[in-house]
């Protein structure tokens, strides 16, 4: 199955598509891990775009559709994928039609002030790239998986949020009307627990 995830920052997508990733084996492509590693690393790439991520601002689409098509292109896509983060524009969405038929496109709905809200209390874990909420968490610094050191990402900052739902509202929304067009959209309300949310996505995926 081809699968897109939709959704603001904020929305619960990532831990979505880690979940459908484990339930129905096949990978989670997110262009926010693969640039973050890149960062990480300081490759040519991450440095070209580690000023723009730290501002909550886009990398360029040539960039962002190169680098998902390659990917898309090794033999693990073969059976189905998750795309988390991609695509994001209107180009994105249309170059990616030219080279490949997605079968659903899971809109997560979420209200900008839950949205701050949850944000404001996640952290981040790089040395497995786990993703949790301080509500969840014995120990703000401690990550629950490896053990590594949590951090707050620098766009988590609500400077940068708030950026970044506006960023999304004028340039991400109007893929929920191209998908919808298309009758490939489910839209679902994030703002719930992360286990009724999923449940609804599983129910949405069998139909
Ligand atoms: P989120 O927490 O919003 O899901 P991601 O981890 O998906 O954030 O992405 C982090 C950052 O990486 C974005 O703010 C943006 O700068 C960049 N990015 C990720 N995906 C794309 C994309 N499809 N097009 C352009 N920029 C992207
Ligand atoms: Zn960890």
């Amino acid at each position: 199955m081809k699968l897109i995830l939709l959704g603001a920052p904020g929305t619960g997508k990532g831990t979505m598509a880690q979940r459908l990733r484990d339930d129905l084996n096949i990978p989670q492509i997110s262009t926010g891990d693969i640039f973050r590693k890149n960062i990480k690393e300081e490759t040519p790439l991450g440095l070209q775009i580690k000023d723009l991520l730290a501002r909550g601002e886009f990398v360029p689409d040539d960039i962002t559709i190169a680098i998902v098509k390659n990917r898309l292109a090794e033999s693990d896509c073969a059976n189905g994928y998750i795309l988390d983060g991609f695509p994001r524009t209107t180009a994105q969405a249309e170059a990616l039609d030219s080279f490949q038929n997605i079968d659903c496109v899971i809109n997560l709905h979420g209200e900008p002030e839950a949205i701050i809200a949850r944000l404001a209390g996640r952290r981040f874990c790089p040395a497995c790239n786990g993703t949790f909420h301080t509500s969840r968490l014995q120990s703000e610094t401690v990550c629950p998986v490896c053990g590594g050191n949590l951090i707050i990402r620098e766009d988590d900052r609500e400077e940068t949020v708030r950026k970044r739902l506006e960023v999304y509202s004028t340039t991400t929304f109007p893929l929920i009307e191209y998908y919808e067009k298309k009758g490939k959209l489910r839209t679902i309300d994030g703002d719930r627990y992360v286990d009724d949310v999923y449940d609804d996505i599983l129910a949405v995926l069998k139909k």
